[in-house]
């Protein structure tokens, strides 16, 4: 195969796949891979899932697109759904998480520009945070490995450490006008804030009139167990975005907000061509209806924790690979001992695929559908990595 004419951004694994079957994944040459990468966090309903096959081919045949210039009924029916299972009173749909990040920007900005403070710009984010790669999602996320060599910095962005209530306090100004967290950062390396901390920051947040927003791209949709993980914290956002699972591997995007939140969102100030289009918006109503339906977020949340009883055990048993679990649900992070590529290496190696995220953590991120016997699989094919590793790690001691 060729790669020469696509953009090097991507170190990518040489595997190439044909087709998918809910939680593996198929090459032309026959070989199976036990998929605990899900798209990173996309595939929540796995591969080529009946439902979703259903709805995207029955749309497909009747209408694609039309643009924002049209009422698009799909539109009106999923934000009518996530409304009434979040706090949310309105939605913007856009076709990724980063897009979602600008959307949550603008909101925060223009709530406070109507309310005759334009100076309220300012954003607090946190170290280790990701929220996407457009300038001003990048210059939230704050690493400067991916700002380096492109152009000033967007202004308005200042970082803290996570968990650090008292740097948070010390960096709102009068120019302050929200802060935005992950519930659970993913790409950081599944670290996990205490709800203690959420809270503080929304207290915090309502003494200053600021706004609070949750980056649930990765956490939302049902991966910690929750349709979104800030159920669990005892913290209601006012601004909160989602995007990975929520299209099941349809580009999709959502950021969602209270109608005080929003209230600066007027006609004419946001906008987009493609974003919740028929399409998006009949495989995305498929997706949310699906993990609605009774009993299937107990499932995850079942799986999750069974996967975690698993997992402990595969620390024990390979200390020198593996050092501490992490995360909610089926949002999962090995922190490892050994390099986490080359631990994602062996492990595919043995016919499963993870995601390295920051802090060496391998993160586990399997399709919502798991079940205990995949996670068995999952567990017999960990051990087979570390195994493998072990001669490599004992001659690198000797
Ligand atoms: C992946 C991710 C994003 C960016 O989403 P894209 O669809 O890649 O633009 C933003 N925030 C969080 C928390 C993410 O995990």
């Amino acid at each position: 195969m060729d790669r020469s004419h696509i953009y090097d951004t991507f170190a990518r694994a040489p595997l190439a796949f044909e087709r998918g079957e809910g939680v593996w994944l198929y090459t032309a040459d026959g070989r199976r891979y036990l998929d605990f990468t899900g798209g990173i966090a996309v595939n929540s309903l796995g591969h080529a899932h009946p439902k979703l096959i259903a709805a995207l081919t029955e749309q497909a045949g009747k209408l694609w697109h039309v643009s924002n210039l049209f009422e698009i009924p799909g539109q009106e029916k999923l934000a009518a759904t996530l409304c009434a299972h979040t706090f949310a009173d309105k939605v913007f749909f856009g076709n990724s998480g980063t897009e979602a990040t600008e959307c949550a920007i603008k909101t925060v900005r223009r709530y406070h520009f109507v309310a005759g403070h334009p100076e309220r710009y300012r954003i607090i984010t946190f170290a280790g945070a990701f929220h996407g790669r457009t300038l001003a999602a990048l210059a939230a996320t704050g690493n400067p490995k991916y700002i380096e060599g492109m152009g000033p910095k967007a202004d308005g962005f200042d970082q803290v450490p996570l968990g650090d209530i008292k740097a948070v306090e010390a960096a709102i100004t009068p120019e302050t006008a929200a802060i935005f967290i992950e519930p659970i950062q993913g790409e950081g390396g599944v670290r996990v804030p205490s709800n203690q901390f959420l809270r503080q920051l929304r207290a915090l947040c309502d003494r200053h009139g600021l706004l609070l927003v949750f980056d649930e791209v990765q956490t939302g949709i049902g991966r910690t167990g929750k349709l979104f993980a800030y159920e669990w914290t005892g913290v209601t956002p006012d601004v909160m975005t989602a995007a990975k699972g929520i299209g099941g591997g349809f580009p999709l995007g959502a950021c969602l907000a209270t109608a005080e939140a929003a209230r600066g969102m007027t006609a004419g100030s946001h906008g987009t061509t493609f974003g919740g289009n028929p399409l998006a918006m009949a495989v995305g109503q498929a997706v949310v209806d699906t993990i609605l339906a009774d009993g299937f977020l107990d499932h995850v949340r079942k799986v999750g924790l069974y996967a975690r009883q698993r997992l402990a055990a595969v620390i024990d048993a390979h200390p020198d690979v593996f050092a501490e679990v992490r995360g909610e649900g089926l949002l999962i992070g090995l922190r490892c001992v050994l390099p986490v590529a080359e631990v994602a290496k062996a492990l595919r190696d043995q016919g499963m695929l993870a995601a390295a995220a920051g802090e060496n953590v391998l993160r586990l991120l399997p399709p919502l559908i798991v079940t205990e016997a995949d996670v068995d699989e999952a567990v017999t094919r960990l051990d087979a990595a570390a195994a493998a590793l072990a001669p490599a790690r004992a001659e690198a001691k000797a």
